[in-house]
This record gives structure tokens, sequence and C-alpha cells, in this order.
């Protein structure tokens, strides 16, 4: 079972930090402000918020790339047969290479639409086996997420991705330590279509087109739960590939545009 089901909570906290969010600086904090006069005991209970972990770990977890014109589109929850095949249909005709972050228990059940994905020369990411929100599990359990998903991966196309990003952006500092350790980026990202609501069309180009920049890494999904609509995105794609390229924009896969190996 998808567990977007099991997490409506999740879900909320997720369109509570997304709402208003672009620029990232602008995200909601996920703790509330504590109103306790005892602040010794506050200053160790409280985790750091997300922005402070994107300043100390700066070379490991990545909101975008260099200001430069390139564009990278990143889809999440992938393999999903109902909306997959489309996203890549259209990225085809454009001749446009994205990143795919992948749930490793739906690429176990299809396991074709991951080779496909890594076929037509598209980049994969790890997005967790079964998409929990990582920053309520233990840093083994964290582990156990990405490397059953890395396994999955692996045997289906050869290479262990460099890339992680974790379901609802969401990480605490256990385990970004841990993933830092081992050599792994951490990527969220800068620009959200919000096109998990089901938007239309225009909802999903505006979103995106209003918010993108030089080195943007746009969220958008390829994937999604039971009664998910994704049709929004798969009509707005065309226009915001041509958009993007008559401003000057190239699209490029994440590790072009940090850099980096797609590998470990
Ligand atoms: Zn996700």
């Amino acid at each position: 079972m998808f567990n977007f089901i099991k997490a409506p909570f999740a879900m909320l906290i997720c369109l509570a930090l997304a709402t208003g969010m672009a620029p990232i600086s602008a995200r909601a904090l996920p703790y509330p402000e504590s109103t306790s006069s005892d602040q010794s005991v506050i200053a160790e209970a409280k985790p750091m918020t997300l922005g402070e972990l994107r300043r100390k770990y700066s070379e490991t977890f990545k909101f975008n790339g260099p200001e430069v014109k390139q564009i990278a589109l990143t889809f999440d929850d992938v393999p999903d047969p109902r909306f997959t095949p489309k996203v890549l249909d259209v990225l085809k005709k454009h001749g446009v290479k994205a990143t795919f972050f992948v749930v490793g228990s739906r690429a176990k059940k299809h396991p074709e639409l991951l080779r496909r994905i890594h076929r037509e020369g598209h980049i994969v990411g790890n997005h967790s086996y079964s998409h929990p929100l990582f920053k309520k599990k233990s840093a083994l359990e964290f582990k156990n997420e990405i490397e059953r998903t890395e396994k999955v991966i692996v045997k289906l196309i050869g290479y262990k991705p460099r890339f992680i990003r974790p379901p609802y952006g969401e990480i605490n500092e256990e385990q970004l330590r841990w993933a830092k350790k081992q050599g792994y980026k951490i990527v969220n990202w800068n620009v959200d279509s919000l096109d998990w609501k089901a938007l239309s069309k225009e909802k999903v180009k505006h979103n995106v087109l209003s918010a993108v920049g030089p080195g943007s890494i746009v969220l958008q999904h390829a994937g999604g739960g039971d009664g998910s609509n994704l049709t929004g995105t798969i009509e707005a794609l065309p226009d915001i590939i041509r958009t993007l390229r008559n401003r000057g924009y190239h699209f490029v896969t994440i590790p072009d545009l940090l850099h980096e190996q797609k590998a470990l």
C-alpha cells in the first residue's frame, strides 16, 4: 500500500510548507515557535530547521544549482504506469533529459518502466522505498529505506544513485550526517509546481514559470497515490519547455546542473 494514503497528516504538512514557498527561503518552518521561558531546554530539544540544515550542510543538501541559464526538471514518485509513460513521451518529443526520483516499492512492481526511464537517457535518484516522512524516523530506518531502494535500482539499471530526494523534502540532521559521510547528495527544489494537488495545466504552468530562474530545480510528479491526477503536469510540460527555451534556458539533469557524478 502506498504510504500517501497512510500519511494524510504528512501531506497536510507538505501542503502547508509548500504553499507560498517559492522561493524556498520563504518556506515555513516545520516546528512551531516555542513559547516556553526555559530556553536552555528548548535549545537542546529543538531540531534544526530545514533552513539551518541547508546552511550547515550546504555541500550535501541542495536546493538549486549555480546561477547559469540551466534548469533541472525533476519528477517524483515514479514509476507509475498511469503517468510516467506520458511524461516520458513528452520529454522524448522535445529532446529534454530530466531526473526521476524513484520509490523502491514501485520500481519493484514496474521494473520495465524504470528501465525505460534509464534507456531514454534520464537520471535516476532515490526517493525511499515506502515514501515515509523521514524526519520522524531513526537514522537506521532512513539507511534501510535508502539501501533497499538502491538494491532494486542497481538490479534494474546497474548503478547506485548519488542523489536522494527525501519524501516531502523533510530530513533530520542525523540522517543528513549519515548521507554526507556516504557521499550522497540530498536534492530538494526551489520551484514547486504543486502539481500533486491535481492542478489544471494553466496553474501548473503558472507555478513553474513565475518562480523559475537560473539554476532552478523544479519539482513535479510523474507518479502519485490512489486517485491522484497528473493530467495538468503532462499537459503543461510542452508549454513549459517551449517557454523556457525561448527565454534562453537549457534543460539539464541534476548531475549536470550540480557538476556531480550520477552514481556512487
Ligand atoms: Zn514523493
